[in-house]
């Protein structure tokens, strides 16, 4: 973008987590119901009520924080952060100021054909706020409490990425671990993980770190790369007129593109943050830690590496690795069957785009597959005719072994020779003149006789065939 210059960006993301009810009371946590029915006198904040910590919302926190090597906290507190806002019934939010679940940590992205490590600061854990909505009424701002509650992790990256594409990478790292992890749907589109950027700028070689602004909000990812080039270039018009930079927190507009102020730091919100006083502090214990610990599945990198280990390439192990599902099923495979790298490009090339659900779900057993592979390791099968054929005999007879499958097909196959032997020998026998002067050097008629054995058969007959009868008859 400019070669004096470099773009530093630390993130706060938050992930929404899928638990079955809110962060502190039994309201369910569901996207998408009618506004507002899923609110209870806890989530509006009734006089008299109190918040009840949520055991999955922690084990989530501390699931994501090992699978990452973050130090867990066994004794976290939570804090009130005080603010108005007209979708805060309570007036204040509860989160984790002092003393987060998770303490560092680090997160592998992958930048063109290298692998870049982000520290992470902290993951605390809070709740949403509700949803005001200003478009749908041209007089009024209208509310939803459902979301005022849902439980939240934060994760707050050190200022580590240093362009809108490893943002990108990073947010779908997370995506992906937390799929994985099976703590959320990580949707952006349905705000599950949403982002505020920090960016700042530096002269390259300059150490220390420029002031910075904070994009707040970000749900998409092409949003926020454009939020980051806009920022970028605004930052160093400013510092190129000699400028500087206020530190700020903004908004972008995806409709013009552009970001603009929402508060400058003079007028900054003192969140005036001090302990919860209705939650006590959360204490986990550490046997319960290891057995969060030995539950966890194989994580995307791990099985990145296993399955570059069996001789795929750096893409193909990725993308097998994509979901939890397809690892287990490909890495299951693997282990059972071998076949390593003839099973990738089976599932990737002609498995995977079929699919319309998971691939636990795909009606032929790995037994059939393997079956199949072999099948064609052996000759037993020609490899595109195995494809084009008796892959799709399978899906269809899912029951059938491919080699019963394959041993109909070969009696198909003497059928259609059988006939084809006849069809040749009749076009022989209906022009004796033709094979004559063929016999006596006209050896051109090939062409007409081979026509004729295309005509009769439709265009069916496999050609090489048909002119190995034909000679053999001809020449005889
Ligand atoms: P606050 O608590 O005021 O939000 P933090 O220091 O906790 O500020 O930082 C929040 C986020 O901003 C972190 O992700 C951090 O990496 C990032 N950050 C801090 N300083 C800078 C900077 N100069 N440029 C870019 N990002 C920054
Ligand atoms: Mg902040």
């Amino acid at each position: 973008m400019n070669n004096e210059f470099e773009t530093i960006i630390g993130l706060e993301i938050h992930v929404q987590l899928n638990t079955q009810s809110k962060a502190f009371c039994r309201d369910t946590n569901v996207f998408g119901l009618p506004p507002n029915s899923q609110v209870g006198v806890v989530s509006l904040a009734h006089p008299g009520t109190l918040p009840y910590p949520n055991k999955e919302q922690i084990f989530s926190a501390i699931k994501l924080g090992l699978a990452i090597g973050s130090k867990i906290n066994k004794t976290s507190t939570f804090d009130r952060k005080n603010y108005f806002y007209a979708d805060l019934p309570k007036g204040y939010q509860i989160t984790q100021d002092k003393t987060p679940i998770c303490v560092g940590g680090q997160i592998p992205i992958r930048v063109g054909d290298q692998t870049k490590l982000i520290q992470i600061h902290h993951i605390h854990m809070e709740e949403d706020a509700g949803k005001s909505i200003h478009d749908q009424d041209s007089a009024h701002s209208l509310i939803d409490i459902n979301r005022a509650g849902t439980p939240l992790l934060e994760i707050v990256t050190e200022p580590d990425l240093r362009s809108g594409e490893e943002v990108d990478a990073l947010m779908s790292a997370i995506r992906q671990l937390v799929r994985y992890l099976d703590i959320s749907d990580g949707n952006m589109e349905q705000g599950s993980m949403r982002c505020d950027c920090n960016i700042s700028i530096r002269p390259k070689g300059q150490t220390t770190l420029g002031h910075r602004c904070e994009v707040k909000n970000l749900n998409s990812m092409r949003f926020a790369k454009k939020a980051i080039q806009y920022e970028v270039q605004r930052q160093i018009s400013l510092t190129q007129k000699g400028e500087s930079i206020r530190q700020q927190t903004l908004n972008f507009n995806p409709q013009t593109g552009r970001t603009t102020p929402i508060r400058t730091k003079e007028d900054a919100h003192d969140y005036r943050y001090f302990p919860e006083p209705d939650i006590p502090p959360i204490v986990v214990s550490q046997p319960k830690i290891e057995a969060l610990k030995s539950a966890l599945p194989k994580l995307p990198w791990d099985y990145e590496q296993a399955f570059r280990s069996y001789g795929l390439s750096q893409k193909d192990s990725v993308l097998l690795a994509q979901d939890l599902d397809m690892a287990e099923y490909y890495d299951a495979f693997v282990s059972a069957y071998g076949q390593a790298v003839a099973f990738a490009n089976l599932l990737i090339n002609q498995i995977r785009p079929t699919l319309s659900g998971k691939i636990g779900d795909y009606p032929v057993s790995q037994k059939y597959l393997a079956e199949f592979l072999e099948l064609i390791h052996d000759r037993a099968i020609n490899k595109s005719l195995a494809i084009k054929q008796l892959l799709p005999k399978m899906l269809a007879q899912p029951m059938v072994s491919p080699k019963e499958l394959v041993k109909a097909f070969s009696q198909e196959k003497d059928h259609h020779s059988d006939q084809l032997a006849e069809i040749i020998s009749n076009i022989i026998a209906a022009h004796p003149d033709k094979v004559k002067a063929y016999q006596n050097g006209k050896k051109g008629l090939l062409g007409f006789f081979m026509g004729e054995v295309m005509k009769q058969t439709r265009g069916q007959a496999d050609p090489g065939l048909a002119k190995k009868g034909l000679l053999d008859l001809l020449d005889g």
